[in-house]
């Protein structure tokens, strides 16, 4: 019955473990538990962003795409004014779906200012996750709040979680057709949105490897 222990090991390990410390801390000492914890904690963030670097590398290459995107739909919503923008941030930041994605991080409600006038703005908005800044010649429109919004649900960066999250928002308020065109334009710029499949070891597989590895050191000595 050596392969039904290892399958049920597996189905285990696909579950979001709550508390990694004290699942491992059933099967090994504390400190080992602590080890195991930290281990987890690092898998899962890799898993949770697609990445290994801190760098926001493909920032211009997803920026091309969203400038495509923005030219060829034309049934974005502008907005007259800052108060308008307020509006649809809090329908955005009232609805099931952001509720659910700012379960565990992001923030719960966003205000939204904006930016003084200048000549050529650099950049249509800033998220500082509790607050948004918006442009008033480039940044008063339903996307760019929403790529701000995607930001503020706790995604700094654009990597693979982050552009997960704007689909979502862009199909939940623009609509699927809207979110489709922007999935083939983030595709087309050469941009991923699949993030590889990151395998943890349950805190069984991680003792035995463990085991294994110190076992190798007194061998070496
Ligand atoms: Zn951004």
């Amino acid at each position: 019955m050596r392969y039904r222990d290892t399958i049920q090991d597996l189905q285990l390990h696909q579950l979001k473990m709550d508390d990694p410390f004290k699942t491992a801390r059933k099967i090994m000492n504390d400190d080992l538990a602590v080890k195991y914890a930290i281990y987890y904690a690092k898998k899962n963030r890799l898993k949770n962003q697609g990445r290994v670097a801190y760098k926001d590398s493909t920032k211009s290459k997803f920026y091309d795409a969203e400038r495509r995107f923005e030219k060829k739909w034309p049934l974005t919503i502008k907005f007259n004014n800052i108060e308008e923008a307020q509006k649809y941030a809090k329908r955005v930041c009232k609805s099931k779906l952001w509720g659910e994605l700012t379960q565990t991080c992001g923030y719960k409600n966003v205000t939204i200012v904006a930016k003084k006038l200048v000549k050529d703005p650099a950049t249509a908005g800033t998220s500082w996750g509790y607050k948004i800044q918006l442009d008033q010649t480039c940044g008063f429109d339903q996307y760019v709040l929403l790529h701000e919004l995607a930001h503020s649900a706790g995604y700094m960066h654009h990597d693979v979680s982050y552009r997960k999250v704007l689909l979502r928002l862009v199909s939940r308020f623009m609509g699927t057709d809207a979110a489709k065109l922007l999935k083939s334009e983030i595709k087309k710029a050469g941009l991923k949105m699949i993030i590889k499949n990151i395998p943890i070891k349950t805190p069984l597989q991680w003792l035995i490897n463990y085991n294994k590895m110190i076992d190798m050191r007194k061998l070496i000595k």
